[in-house]
């Protein structure tokens, strides 16, 4: 073929590519325009925006038509999502339900510090952070690091001495691990790391608000599975299965749980895992409480499945909070993936942080675990006496209460700290649990004596 014949070859092909383009635009926003319609019809009548048996026949449709005109199904899907996100929030964004403000946790840590402000005495039992001393080695060798100065940028992963030391543990390889800066940047590396917009990522509620925040903020969909009190919050692998589509990426378990308490025993942890495996899914597993469980402990890591990730932090287990130290354990791929957005975002871990939690690692602080069993088990003693209905937390820092009928979280919280006792809203951890409180053990026995009298008193009050 001449030049000028191929030129003008590619040539046509670009416009029609502009025509097409051009074409599916005047589609999106003829979709737009009947997704605002429809949310106009749904305010009308008062229905929910979220509507997901409309959503499942869309997918269903979504896969035929793939599979007729031999598009990948998994293309199509998040094609499907980010339409889909799109119209939602169409929707929303003529409804004032969207700007509500939510309460969460650390919405009412601030009321209560604005009152502590004020000269009022606010007990303290919606902190998700344990009020023990870290370990004082800790201390020593953030000094050392200092005076020896090593204090410099280090390897993305971590130091040797620090993943050295973790793999020893956790019986890995290290370059099986990542250090960063606390759980939660580990879980959002792994989010951002591994999944694209319009990827779905599935977690179990009641669950930590993160996950959601993190898929959310990569333009994934997140579909939730609930589990329920009468149910001693297990998680039903059926529900999840029925939510697996091409779309899906991801699935975020996270035992022993916030703000449940649950920890998942082997059958079930091995029919998760099972799942994630036949799907080809990645399973984030957060650990963070896992030194907090008080009957054995299975992690993600007992399994061999490249695509679980677990994640760990040295906030709750030796109390380092501030420190903003964590981890996380994957293949290498999983690995490399994670290192890439912890690279753009952060360099790397503070070294002097990194060379503190090596000489953590070498503490014994199995005391903490001790502490918060009693704690927990004190105030499910005091809660038993009480009209609130609770499953007795396996591991974890928390209790998640059930209010009497009637009673909602955000009117309940404000009445409580009215009282001069905070503790978190349960709706801050799924938008179904509106008649739960979280209630931290984070706090000495006497604190949480006084806590259990007011909520008492206030529970009476609001009965009668
Ligand atoms: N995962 C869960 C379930 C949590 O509750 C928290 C903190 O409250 C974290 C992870 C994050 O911990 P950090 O980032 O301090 O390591």
């Amino acid at each position: 073929m001449a030049n000028q014949e191929k030129e003008d070859e590619l040539e046509q092909l670009r416009l029609e590519m502009k025509r097409v383009t051009e074409e599916i635009l005047h589609k999106v926003s003829r979709r737009m325009k009947i997704a605002a319609e429809i949310g106009a019809v749904k305010a009308k009548r008062g229905l929910e925006i979220k509507d997901e048996k409309a959503e499942g026949e869309m997918r269903q449709v979504v896969n035929k038509v793939a599979d007729e005109i031999g598009l990948e199904r998994t293309f199509a899907s998040r094609l499907l999502n980010i339409l889909l996100t799109e119209s939602e929030a169409v929707q929303f964004s003529n409804r004032a339900q969207r700007n509500a403000p939510k309460q969460t946790h650390l919405g009412v840590f601030a009321r209560a510090k604005a009152l502590e402000a004020d000269g009022r005495k606010i007990i303290h039992l919606e902190v998700g952070e344990p009020d023990f001393a870290a370990p004082a080695s800790v201390g020593v060798a953030l000094g050392d690091s200092f005076n020896s100065r090593q204090y410099h940028y280090t390897d993305v992963q971590g130091i040797p001495k620090l993943r050295r030391a973790l793999a020893d543990k956790i019986k890995r390889q290290e370059d099986q691990l990542i250090i960063t800066p606390g759980g939660r940047f580990a879980v959002f590396a792994a989010i951002a790391g591994l999944l694209r917009e319009g990827d779905e990522l599935i977690i179990t509620e009641p669950a930590w608000p993160a996950y959601r925040e993190c898929a959310e903020f990569v333009g994934a969909t997140v579909r939730s599975v609930r589990s329920s009190l009468e149910d001693c919050w297990a998680p039903d692998p059926e529900k999840i299965v029925q939510l697996v589509n091409p779309a899906t990426r991801m699935i975020v378990l996270n035992y022993p749980n916030n703000p449940t308490g649950k920890v998942l025993d082997s059958g079930l942890m091995d029919r998760l895992v099972s799942l994630a495996r036949k799907h080809g899914l990645y399973l984030l597993s957060d650990e963070v409480y896992s030194e907090y469980s008080f009957r054995p402990f299975v992690s993600a890591l007992d399994y061999d499945y490249d695509r679980i990730i677990a994640v760990s932090s040295f906030s709750k287990t030796y109390a380092m909070t501030g420190f903003r130290i964590g981890y996380a354990c994957s293949s290498r791929d999983v690995i490399a993936a994670m290192k890439k957005v912890q690279a753009i975002g952060i360099t790397s871990v503070a070294e002097p942080i990194q060379i503190a939690a090596a000489a953590a690692l070498k503490e014994d602080v199995s005391q903490n675990a001790k502490i918060m069993k009693q704690r927990l088990d004190y105030v499910c003693e005091r809660l038993e006496g009480m009209r609130l209905k609770f499953a007795k937390p396996e591991g974890g820092m928390y209790v998640y209460a059930k209010l009497p009928a009637g009673l909602r979280d955000a009117d309940f919280v404000e009445m409580l700290l009215e009282n001069g006792v905070a503790v978190a809203p349960g709706s801050g951890f799924g938008d179904a649990y509106g008649n739960f409180i979280r209630i931290s053990a984070c706090a000495p026995i006497d604190a949480l004596k006084g806590g259990m009298d007011k909520l008492n008193d206030v529970l009476e009050t609001a009965h009668n």
